[in-house]
């Protein structure tokens, strides 16, 4: 595919259909050429038959025998549930909005933009159904297929394709379940020896003496120190792999689907997490294309995504090892993330974690940032078109006009905006 500059924006159709001439101001002021709609259509029957759940509301039977397992053998998180629950099946809310999503379609191709259908997958937040669940699959794959084709789009756009995000940390050790431990076998990977492995890795953690860790990595401590210090076995690094391999061949399973469904001309792809932490949510940048027409590094969440898990990670830091304090506990998270050097806060309370809105005045956004987009470009194939998704309000206008800049510099295609507020003057309704 050719790499084409888009310019993007995320949209509910709803709030296209209310707002005539917002489209028009966004070509206007920011030169919009791609709007991405949230796919909120009903279901055919057809489609709907290939649900995992047992009704709607599911059962909380039906239900925990779709979610990921810890490797400690529970459930990773019942927060969520009560989205489940008002779901037909994963991803896909019982209330839908027909007519808006054709009246959409019907109005951006007035407008002359490009379409994308955007699509859920495995996550909703600490919520996640078993990416090795063939049920799970065969449904997944349906509602894409079905959201691709049953409207005059351009490609269909799927987020949440993606473990937990790392501010849970019990999503990074699961699933550990039957349908993965099979996977894990046809994908080359041996399931006792990655969860003995991360057994191992953890106990020695809280051994090693926590004050010459925080001494080692205040001096500058690299991949092969971390290596030793935590005496890794190969069955660390290979529960990342096997995470990431799983995903990808999925992926490019519902992209086969798509196109053969809709025709080789329409695209599929796929944001991806910040590059620093991707592999721990199980996305690799540098399989990316086997699947993907583009992809689009999802750099605007600096809370739930970055910031959240820098603060979670640093308090288990403390808790697993009473000899780290809490700023070296950040210090260490910093370095080993890969997010050191910038000027990030140097105690918890700092970040006003509870503030998310505010967030990007507290903390250099600009440098955290692009510190992601120079990796995701370094990472992702050099033919892959790449459009970084960050936000147009909330942030410091400054912060947003240099990040635009600098991720076009080193090699990015252009942007994707969630919230427009501090860039275009539109009365939103
Ligand atoms: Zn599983």
């Amino acid at each position: 595919m050719a790499k084409r500059q888009r310019t993007g924006i995320y949209l509910r159709p709803e709030v296209i259909v209310g707002n005539p001439g917002y489209i028009e101001a966004l070509q206007e002021k920011l030169g919009l050429n791609l709007v991405i709609i949230f796919f909120a259509a009903a279901l055919p029957d057809s489609v709907l038959a290939k649900s995992p759940f047992d009704g709607v509301p599911l059962s909380d039977a039906c239900l925990e025998g779709l979610l990921i397992k810890h490797l400690d053998g529970g459930v990773v998180d019942p927060l969520e549930f009560d989205n489940a629950r008002s779901c037909v099946g994963p991803a896909v809310r019982a209330t839908a909005e027909e007519t808006a999503v054709g009246s959409a379609v019907d109005a951006l191709r007035k407008a002359g933009v490009e379409i994308w259908m955007c699509g859920g997958c495995y996550t909703e937040r600490r919520l996640m159904y078993c990416p090795s669940n063939p049920a799970v699959n065969d449904w997944l794959e349906a509602v894409h297929v079905h959201s691709a084709t049953a409207y005059d789009v351009d490609g269909l756009d799927v987020t949440h394709a993606r473990y937990p995000m790392g501010s849970f940390p019990r999503g990074l050790f699961s699933c550990t379940c039957d349908h993965c431990r099979t996977r894990a076998r046809e994908l080359g990977y041996d399931m006792d020896e990655m969860i003995a492995a991360l057994m191992a890795a953890r106990e020695r953690l809280r051994q090693i003496d926590g004050k010459l860790l925080s001494r080692a990595c205040d001096l500058g401590m690299g991949f092969l120190d971390v290596a030793q210090a935590l005496d890794l076995r190969s069955g660390v690094l290979d529960w990342y792999r096997f995470r990431a391999d799983l995903l990808t061949e999925n992926l490019s399973r519902f992209s086969r689907a798509v196109k053969s469904a809709a025709g080789e001309e329409m695209l599929f792809g796929a944001d991806i997490h910040p590059a620093s932490l991707s592999l721990f949510v199980g996305q690799d940048h540098a399989t990316f294309h086997k699947f993907a027409d583009f992809a689009s590094p999802l750099v605007s969440h600096i809370s739930a995504f970055l910031c959240n898990t820098l603060v979670e990670w640093a308090r288990f830091l403390t808790r697993e090892n009473q000899q780290i304090g809490e700023p070296e506990a950040l210090r260490i998270v910093y370095r080993f993330l890969g997010y050191d050097g910038m000027g990030l806060p140097e105690s918890i309370a700092e970040y006003r974690i509870d503030e998310p809105q505010t967030l990007a005045y507290r903390i250099p956004v600009q440098k955290l940032v692009m510190r992601d987009l120079v990796k995701a470009r370094l990472l992702l194939s050099p033919e892959l078109p790449s459009y970084p998704v960050i936000h147009g309000e909330g942030w410091p206008r400054e912060a947003v006009d240099g990040i635009v800049e600098e991720s076009r510099a080193v090699g990015h295609d252009g942007i994707i905006w969630q919230g427009t507020t501090d860039l275009v003057d539109f009365d939103l309704k």
